[in-house]
């Protein structure tokens, strides 16, 4: 794991933060500051750096980040709600570790 990386101290608990959901594939926290009344980010534990540098192999990966955000929305009672990957620093990616955002009411 890179040392100086945000969400893999997060993920280790080494910079400690309420894990709300947690599998063998990702975890899902509360953004630090939020867009809606819930906005978690769901994180694999592996690390890579942008979904620009994500591979095939990696494709049940994502996927996981996907469904575990629906059945999150789904436990939190979310009428509707926004997912979204930023995807490098033009694309507005401040941590370069991938995380889904789900934000929503
Ligand atoms: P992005 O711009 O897609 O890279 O999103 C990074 C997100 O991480 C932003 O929405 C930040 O508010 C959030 N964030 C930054 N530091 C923390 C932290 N320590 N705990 C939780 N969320 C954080
Ligand atoms: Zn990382």
């Amino acid at each position: 794991m890179p040392t100086d990386c945000l969400f893999c101290k997060i993920i280790s608990q080494e910079i400690p933060s309420p894990l709300i959901h947690q599998d063998e594939k990702c975890v899902a926290f509360a953004d630090i500051h939020p867009k809606d009344s819930t906005h978690l980010l769901i994180v694999p534990r592996e690390h890579i750096a942008t979904v620009a540098d994500a591979t095939e192999q990696q494709e049940p990966l994502l996927g996981h980040l996907l469904v575990t955000a629906k059945k999150l929305a789904q436990q939190k009672n979310l009428k509707g709600y926004k997912l979204q990957f930023n995807v490098g620093k033009e694309g507005g990616q401040e941590v370069f570790h991938i995380h889904l955002h789900l934000i929503g009411h």
